[in-house]
């Protein structure tokens, strides 16, 4: 039997039980369909299967999952730190003792490689292990005495907190928001993807069977139009922490003015990755094809516009598009796959139309630019050479394996290429010279930058975009920052000197 084969006899259990139980709800620790009794369906990108019905929540589901995140809170926030620590780090346990179910159903549902997928399942039970880890410290602050006051601050969670998630890697980002949410004190109400809902249910499960109390996290399917946009309007609900689109980010700032939410957005990308002609080269190479193609180019962080110093651009292109041919375009169960089908047909439509606006453009298409296959949602690994950053395709997302390369003279050049961009989420810089790596990277707006390296995920260090990429970090201290509340408390220390009136 083939590895290929192995690994979908092992996804056949799975699937056969969700397809039975379908996508249900979670509220206050039961497994529920949507009120109103509403379906709709989830499919696999690798050949438009049928996985799943999913419950259509609405307005009321979503209400009632507040509720219960709202009666769960003061029961949550004042449990002791070390008990909530206890049971996020058992969430972990949980997480790494089901890492290739998680795994499985996850390049099912998505089209992601299992060669990726297999490590976001175990960075997943990372994230709850390093916030369990800090929940101990959450509350802590500091001593600020002045001469008639002792001066002490502390933070207290905010409250209930809606969790909105994309499709492209939607276990680990899951987990990325709702452990510091968890870890801080605060209840939680999860709307995923609408694409991509399944490891959202394989998570909330094994959190309940790791002892989280009912209704501390609840999670509620359905579109982001009725559920995702009550969540967003729930008076109840007192934060957003929001992952997708930058036109999302726009529309939930706007639902969630009146009840004035507090929001953390984390949103698109059209990241720049330049290369100097004194770098080392063939580590930039690696890193520039790494950056774009894994992850099939679903990637906020994806290096996703290629700035080449012209006196290495032809010799580097060329490279490039060899390996790009080269990467191997197969079912995302195989291990030796590296680029699955993308996450639905509207998409590889929208990420194809890209194809079509390049040669429109005067682009050259060095690389891919092609559906692979009849079936399925598969295109080969693309290469836009000889473009220019006012071209559609070096403005727009695409979110696919699809790279567009723009050619530069000088540093100033390279920096205002850049630079001309709505986003800023992160940028990579390949050179030799240190003091031109600093010079430039104090210059780039991008709320991430790697000099020499791909993208290294460090949690303690602080993750989000500038402009159009997003409003706040995660990681470290960060996330804590956003699910809390900072309080000041003064106390006299002495003779308090009130001002008197009226005597
Ligand atoms: P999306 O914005 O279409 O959807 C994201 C989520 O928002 C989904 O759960 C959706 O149902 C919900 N939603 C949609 N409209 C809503 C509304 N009006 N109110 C409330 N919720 C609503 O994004 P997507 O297509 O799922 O994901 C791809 C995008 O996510 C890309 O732009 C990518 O760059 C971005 N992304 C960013 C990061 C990051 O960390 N910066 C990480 C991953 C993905």
């Amino acid at each position: 039997m083939s590895a290929l084969d192995e690994n979908i006899a092992k996804l056949a259990p799975h699937l056969a039980r969700i397809g039975k139980s379908g996508i249900l709800n979670h509220i206050a620790g039961k497994p529920v369909p949507a009120a109103a009794g509403a379906w709709f369906d989830t499919t696999s990108p690798i050949d438009d299967s049928h996985i799943a019905r999913v419950a259509r929540s609405d307005a009321s589901d979503i209400d009632a999952a507040a509720q219960a995140a709202k009666a769960a809170f003061p029961a949550w926030r004042d449990m002791p730190a070390a008990e909530r620590k206890r049971i996020l780090h058992a969430i972990a346990d949980g997480i790494e003792a089901r890492a290739e179910e998680i795994a499985l159903c996850e390049c099912h549902d998505t089209g992601q490689a299992l060669r990726f997928m297999s490590k976001a399942a175990l960075r997943g039970a990372a994230n709850f292990r390093f916030f369990a880890d800090r929940a101990p410290s959450a509350r802590d602050g500091q001593a600020l005495p002045s001469p008639t006051l002792m001066n002490i601050t502390t933070r207290v969670p905010i409250g209930p907190v809606g969790i909105i998630t994309p499709w492209n890697t939607p276990f680990m980002l899951s987990t990325w928001k709702i452990a510091p949410a968890l870890a801080a004190g605060c209840t939680v109400v999860h709307k995923p993807a609408e694409l991509s809902p399944w490891t959202a249910r394989i998570l909330i499960d094994i959190a309940e069977d790791a002892g989280l109390p009912p209704g501390v996290w609840n999670l509620v399917n359905g579109m982001g139009e009725d559920a995702g946009r009550a969540l967003t309007e729930h008076p109840d609900i007192r934060a957003i922490a929001f992952v997708g689109e930058s036109k999302t980010g726009s529309a939930i700032m706007a639902q969630g003015a009146p009840t004035l939410k507090r929001v953390h957005f984390e949103l698109g990308g059209k990241n720049p990755v330049i290369v100097f002609d004194d770098a080392d080269l063939d580590s930039a190479l690696d890193a520039v094809l790494f950056m774009i193609y894994s992850l099939n180019g679903e990637r906020c962080t994806s290096s996703s516009r290629l700035l080449v110093q012209d006196t290495i651009a032809d010799d580097f292109e060329t490279q490039l598009a060899a390996r790009a041919k080269a990467i191997r375009v197969g079912h995302p169960l195989d291990p030796a796959t590296e680029v699955g089908p993308l996450i639905h047909e509207a998409h590889r439509k929208k990420v194809m139309a890209s194809f079509d606006t390049a040669r429109t453009e005067g682009a050259t298409i060095a690389a891919g630019g092609t559906r692979v296959g009849d079936t399925g949602q598969f295109v080969a690994p693309t290469l836009f050479t000889h473009a220019t950053n006012d071209m559609t395709i070096a403005r727009d997302e695409i979110f696919g394996p699809v790279l567009t390369s723009i050619r530069f003279s000088t540093e100033e050049q390279a920096l205002n290429i850049a630079n001309d961009t709505a986003y800023g989420l992160t940028g990579y810089v390949w050179t030799a010279d240190v003091t031109r790596a600093m010079r430039f990277t104090e210059q780039l707006e991008a709320g991430m930058i790697w000099v020499n390296s791909a993208n290294v995920r460090h949690l303690p260090t602080p993750f989000g975009g500038m402009k159009a990429s997003g409003i706040g970090r995660d990681g470290g201290d960060w996330s804590f920052e956003f699910y809390m509340e900072q309080k000041h408390i003064g106390i006299a220390t002495g003779d308090p000197k009130i001002p008197r009136l009226g005597t």
